[in-house]
């Protein structure tokens, strides 16, 4: 349906972002109740747990993106998005500035949005604690150009490393692929990577066989943090046979563009700094606060403490407003940065909003009831005016009870490479820890089932489909 302009007898629901929170919300969002504005810099969804497979082409990045556009086109209230970036949010005005960073930009690329409810669902940016290099030499991965990237170079290395009259160390620097941070993304990043190695490029270059070697370095005792010991250990026992090198109590302090220098503490509890040249160096090592949501943090006295992001009540409220929420990862609820939680409390979010265009609805019902209570000609009337408001005073104290946001957690999972998966999974029996063949057929299918769209489903399988029969494309885009 079609709605040019606000309509000034309802309320404006902007909301930020298009991730898994935002995009959560808007899937079971009402939009009929509110004048919704979408604002986002990325045109589309992204299906952020089968990004590590398109660095490797396993899976092309096209297949695990779904646009914005066809999440709207199926409201049944038109809903305005505009292609931005929030750059700050004014929260005594209630406005939004945003900025059209895209490479076309119009007369206008810059300008405000009012709001009376504002929905913060911007995710989070790489963390990289200020160690030097990393931004200008490390390659990120948690969006598609990032995947892209990681793509290129690795061709590039493999390609360079065989350039004629190359000496032999070069040859080693090049092919030595180097992934910082030991958390999931790191880990799937590094199984992805080593797979392509053994089905494909060794077939494809044979030359860079004896010198193809994947490293993952982790500051902590172990890899794999969230997970269960029995997994840890399954994991650095497979990285092993994979001969993927795990290099733990390993801490990176700076980078260069041949180089990470890292500090590593030996089994005696001795420190020593080494030089670890390399090809290909991946940074996953966590999140990190995103400007625009520093900013407005600065803005609310009840954020002064909170570090990681915005501290939001059990109703998702950023404390100390009214009329902000926070969704995923830049809200802090004490629950993971996860794609899964991202998911609940966006969902949570529009029964909340649903209800409460409800609620508005049946208080502005019994207003005009109780004028018409006042103004009934006789006592029949009155009596009769007065058994209907009893009723609607009951259906409001019904729509009224809703339950705080209550995460509930379905399992932690992982591939990490060889067709092996990890899993945790807390089904209704308690706790189950698994790994293997049959958690990966597991982990594909449970991946295939949560792909949002049936397009991206039949996507996937294709891609999964001819990446098996032909192997991966190995040419440099
Ligand atoms: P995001 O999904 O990151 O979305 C943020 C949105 O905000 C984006 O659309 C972005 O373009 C937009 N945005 C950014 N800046 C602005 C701005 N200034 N103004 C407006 N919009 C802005 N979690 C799991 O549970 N399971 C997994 O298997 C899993 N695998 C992962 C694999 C990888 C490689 C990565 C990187 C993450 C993975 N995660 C997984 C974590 C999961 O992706 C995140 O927790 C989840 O994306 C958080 O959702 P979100 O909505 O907060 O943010
Ligand atoms: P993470 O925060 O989980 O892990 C980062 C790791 O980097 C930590 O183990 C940390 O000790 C290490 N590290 C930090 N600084 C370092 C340094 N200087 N040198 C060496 N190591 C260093 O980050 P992530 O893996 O990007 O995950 C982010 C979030 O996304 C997590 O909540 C995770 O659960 C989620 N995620 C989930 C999945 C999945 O479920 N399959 C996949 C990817 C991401």
């Amino acid at each position: 349906a079609d709605q040019p302009d606000p309509d000034p007898s309802k309320k404006t629901l902007v909301i930020l972002g298009t991730g898994w929170g935002s995009v959560s919300l808007l899937k079971k969002l009402d939009t009929e109740n509110y004048n919704v504005v979408v604002i986002s810099p990325r045109n589309y969804f992204l299906f952020t747990p089968l990004l590590p497979s398109c660095t490797t082409g396993t899976i092309e990045h096209r297949s695990i993106m779904e646009p914005i556009r066809n999440f709207l086109r199926h409201k049944k209230a038109a809903v305005k998005y505009y292609e931005a970036e929030a750059t700050k949010v004014d929260y005594e005005k209630k406005v939004v500035y945003i900025n059209d960073e895209s490479e076309i930009k119009g007369d206008v690329s810059a300008t405000e949005v009012p709001f009376d409810m504002l929905v913060v669902g911007v995710g989070a940016e790489n963390a990289t604690f200020g160690i030097p290099g990393v931004r200008e030499h490390g390659l990120f991965l948690k969006e598609v150009g990032d995947a892209q990237r990681i793509r290129k170079r690795i061709m590039d290395c493999c390609e360079t490393a065989i350039f004629k009259d190359q000496d032999p160390e070069e040859v080693k620097r090049l092919l030595h692929m180097v992934v910082v941070g030991g958390g999931p993304t790191g880990v799937e990043f590094a199984g992805e990577l080593q797979d392509f190695f053994n089905d494909d490029l060794k077939k494809w270059i044979p030359d860079i066989k004896e010198n193809f070697n994947v490293t993952l370095v982790e500051a902590l005792p172990n890899v794999l943090p969230m997970f269960s010991k029995q997994l840890i250990e399954y994991t650095e026992k497979t990285f092993k046979e994979e001969t993927i090198k795990i290099r733990t109590k390993t801490m990176v302090k700076r980078v260069t563009d041949k180089f990470i220098e890292a500090e590593s503490t030996g089994p005696d509890g001795k420190k020593q700094l080494e030089r670890i040249p390399y090809g290909l160096l991946v940074w996953a090592t966590g999140n990190a606060l995103r400007p625009v949501v520093k900013d407005l943090m600065s803005q609310i006295p009840a954020q002064k403490d909170s570090r990681r992001g915005l501290a939001v009540n059990e109703y998702l409220v950023v404390k100390g407003t009214e009329n902000i929420w926070a969704v995923g990862d830049c809200a802090v609820a004490n629950y993971a940065p996860t794609a899964q939680v991202a998911a609940q409390e966006g969902s949570f979010l529009a029964r909340l909003f649903n209800q409460m265009a409800k609620t508005e609805q049946i208080e502005e019902e019994l207003k005009k009831l109780s004028t018409a209570q006042e103004k009934a000609p006789s006592k029949d009337d009155r009596d009769r005016v007065f058994a209907n408001i009893k009723d609607l005073q009951k259906r409001l104290r019904r729509v009224k009870q809703m339950g705080p946001f209550e995460y509930s957690h379905q399992g932690s999972l992982a591939y990490i490479g060889s067709e092996k998966a990890v899993a945790d999974i807390s089904w209704l029996t308690g706790n189950f820890a698994t790994g293997g063949t049959l958690t990966y057929f597991f982990w594909r299918s449970a991946y295939l089932s949560m792909c949002f769209s049936t397009r991206n489903r039949v996507l996937v399988l294709v891609d999964w489909v001819k990446a098996k029969v032909f192997g991966r494309d190995v040419s440099r885009e």
